[in-house]
């Protein structure tokens, strides 16, 4: 049962560190984690893509959520 929890949990932490989604703002090309308050603020500008994608882009992680 541990063993099955410790597999459980690393492969939630290497997913999310894979494909970690984030609220990227087109305009200010800043990008924020779902659960910030300025993800939540930004409707018009903001696209939902990976973090990787969005340092592709010349992202720049939020100074709040750290991205
Ligand atoms: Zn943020």
């Amino acid at each position: 049962m541990r063993r099955l929890l410790i597999i459980l949990l690393c492969v939630f932490v290497c997913g999310a560190a894979m494909a970690h989604s984030v609220a990227f703002n087109t305009n200010t090309h800043i990008y924020h984690d779902h659960s910030c308050i300025w993800a939540k603020r930004c409707t018009k500008n903001c696209i939902n893509i990976d973090s990787s994608e969005a340092k592709r882009r010349g992202g720049r992680p939020c100074k709040v959520c750290g991205g």
